[in-house]
């Protein structure tokens, strides 16, 4: 995958393209064995030779995918295939992504999924069993969830936030006059909010996160307001990425934001008080999670 970035040289263009270590390799090998999707292979992420290399073998990261590869929702910034009724859950799953996740030497693992509006508990039961059972596997394991809004669904989001996951995730992607036309007119910007607040509130050790794309036609303003409403929710973690349309189908992208201003951004956050902050034009949610987390905010 070659991104042309305005603003970046072709010394890091080179430096970004997947590169094939040993850890790629392996991880890529075992995870073809055991059928398990992820999000870094299936989005083609640019990053992925940088996380699955990881800076040493306990720090690479990679992101699985749980709950199929078919959503019920459709973000207009988001390649993912949407249906109304999605195939029914796989009851193997939790056991088998477990017993693969601990069996790897990864320390650091994040997991995320698809939207499951057609289930009734929005998969919560499903994604705390995996969580359980990946802990009870192997207690040391960091285990980061990006997780849908469950609707608003208390019961979903507390299920989730005591299931022993050390860093709960949902991302609010945009400002709030944009969300109903990037997101799925069911996923609503105070939705989000509230969703991050009670898990905090409900699990109060959990380290919340969220990511915001920039490039979609929002302001500084905007992005200013929305910093504040993260902080007020108590959310601790916030990362920029750039916006880039997967396909002609999707939102097109409103301005290419430099490095430079990233990186403002990135310093504006830290003053508000977020524990952590990751900004940067290909930096997604999950993007090199366990080095992060594991030098900087966990340990
Ligand atoms: Fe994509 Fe998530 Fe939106 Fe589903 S809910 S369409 S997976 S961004
Ligand atoms: Fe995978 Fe996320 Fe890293 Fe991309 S940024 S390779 S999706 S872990």
């Amino acid at each position: 995958v070659i991104v042309f970035y305005p603003g970046y040289s072709l010394v890091h263009l080179i430096k970004i393209l997947p590169s094939e270590n040993q850890n790629v390799a392996r991880l890529k090998k075992q995870l073809k064995d055991l059928k398990l999707a992820t999000v870094c292979q299936e989005a083609r992420c640019p990053n992925l030779g940088e996380c699955w290399g990881g800076a040493d073998d306990s720090l690479a990261t990679a992101t699985i995918m749980l709950m199929g590869d078919t959503c019920t929702r459709g973000c207009k910034f988001c390649s993912v295939k949407t249906a109304r009724a999605p195939p029914p859950l796989d009851p193997m799953e939790p056991e088998n992504t477990s017993t693969a996740v601990a069996s790897w030497g990864v320390e650091y693992i994040v997991l995320t999924s698809v939207d499951r509006d057609d289930l009734p508990d929005g998969g919560a039961d499903h994604l705390r069993k995996t969580v359980q059972l990946m802990k009870l596997k192997k207690p040391e394991l960091l285990i980061e969830c990006l997780l849908p809004d469950f609707a608003g669904d208390k019961m979903s989001i507390e299920k989730l936030a005591t299931s022993g996951l050390d860093v709960y995730a949902h991302n609010i992607e945009t400002v709030e006059r944009l969300t109903p036309w990037v997101r799925d007119p069911r996923a609503k910007y105070r939705q989000s909010l509230e969703a991050l607040h009670y898990a905090k509130e409900v699990s109060p050790k959990l380290i919340t996160k969220t990511s915001i794309m920039l490039g979609l036609g929002e302001s500084d303003d905007e992005i200013k307001q929305c910093l504040a409403d993260l902080r007020a929710n108590n959310v601790d973690v916030v990362t920029f990425g750039q916006y880039m349309q997967p396909t002609k189908r999707h939102l097109l992208v409103k301005e290419w934001v430099t490095p430079e201003k990233f990186d403002a951004w990135a310093e504006y956050s830290r003053k508000l008080g977020f524990l952590y902050v990751a900004s940067g034009p290909l930096v997604r949610s999950s993007y090199k999670a366990g080095e992060f987390y594991l030098k900087n905010v966990l340990r």
